[in-house]
C-alpha cells in the first residue's frame, strides 16, 4: 500500500511539474493488482492502431492477433472496423476463421466495431455471405450510403455513461433486427448501432476514434 501511495505522489508531482512520468500509473496499478488484461485486436486491416492506443492509456496489453495461436493468451477480442469483405477473406485465408469463432462460441468476450459487427452478424440482410456468423441479429451493411454520408453525433448510452459520448459513422453498417436474447444498448432514429449478446457487444460506431474510453472500459468490464 506504502508503495502505491509513493508511486502515486511521484505521478502526481510528475504531472503538476508537466514531467512524462518514467511509470505509467494506471499500467503500474493494473500489474501489482493483477488485472491487467491482454486484449487483442484482429490486427489484419482497419483501425488497429487507434484501439491499440486506447486500450494501452486505460492501462491494458494490447495484442496484434494474426495467428490462431495467439487466441490461446488472450482475455478478450475487438474485431475493428475496416472492410468486412476483406477481413473475412484474410480469415478463411490464414485458418483463424474457424478458431476464432469456436473461441468466441465457447465465450471469448469480443468486440465488432462497424465492420466487427458484419463479420459476428449471423444475417447480412444486404449480402449472401457472412463470416463469423455467431450473433442473432440482422444487420443492413453501408446503410447510411457511402464514405460521403459518414457522420458524428453525440448521445448518452445509459449503460455505458452517463455522459454523453460521441459517436463516429464511417460507412457504417446498423442493426435491423435481433433475437431473443441481444439486449439493445443505444438505437440512433431508430435504427439499433449498439448491442450485446452474451459475451459479444457490437457497435456501428468507432468510439476508438475519439478520445472517448468509456465504450472500451464498459467492453473490459464484461472480461
Ligand atoms: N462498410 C464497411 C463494411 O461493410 C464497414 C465500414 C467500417 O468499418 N467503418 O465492411
Amino acid at each position: 500500500k506504502r508503495l502505491v501511495r509513493i508511486v502515486y505522489k511521484v505521478h502526481k508531482v510528475c504531472k503538476v511539474h508537466k514531467v512524462t512520468c518514467f511509470i505509467d500509473f494506471m499500467n503500474f496499478m493494473n500489474l501489482i493488482f493483477f488485472v491487467m488484461k491482454k486484449i487483442g485486436i484482429l490486427g489484419f486491416q482497419g483501425a488497429i492502431i487507434e484501439h491499440e492506443r486506447q486500450i494501452k492509456a486505460i492501462g491494458h496489453e494490447p495484442v496484434i492477433v494474426k495467428y490462431p495461436e495467439q487466441l490461446e493468451e488472450i482475455d478478450g477480442i475487438i474485431l475493428p472496423g475496416g472492410e468486412s469483405t476483406t477481413m473475412g477473406k484474410i480469415l478463411n485465408r490464414t485458418g483463424l476463421m474457424e478458431p476464432l469463432r469456436g473461441k468466441i462460441q465457447s465465450g471469448l468476450p469480443v468486440w465488432g466495431t462497424c465492420a466487427g459487427m458484419i463479420l459476428l452478424a449471423k444475417e447480412l440482410v444486404n449480402d449472401s455471405v457472412t463470416h463469423l456468423g455467431v450473433m442473432d441479429i440482422a444487420v443492413r451493411r453501408n446503410a447510411y450510403g457511402s464514405q460521403i454520408d459518414s457522420f458524428a453525433t453525440k448521445k448518452v448510452i445509459p449503460a455505458v455513461d452517463s455522459k454523453e459520448i460521441e459517436l463516429v459513422f464511417i460507412r457504417a453498417p446498423y442493426i435491423t433486427s435481433v433475437k431473443d436474447g441481444v439486449k439493445i444498448l443505444c438505437e440512433l432514429d431508430g435504427h439499433i448501432v449498439a448491442a450485446e449478446e452474451k459475451n459479444m457487444l457490437v457497435t456501428s460506431f468507432h468510439p476508438e476514434l475519439t478520445d472517448n474510453t468509456a465504450f472500451l472500459k464498459y467492453f473490459v468490464s464484461k472480461i
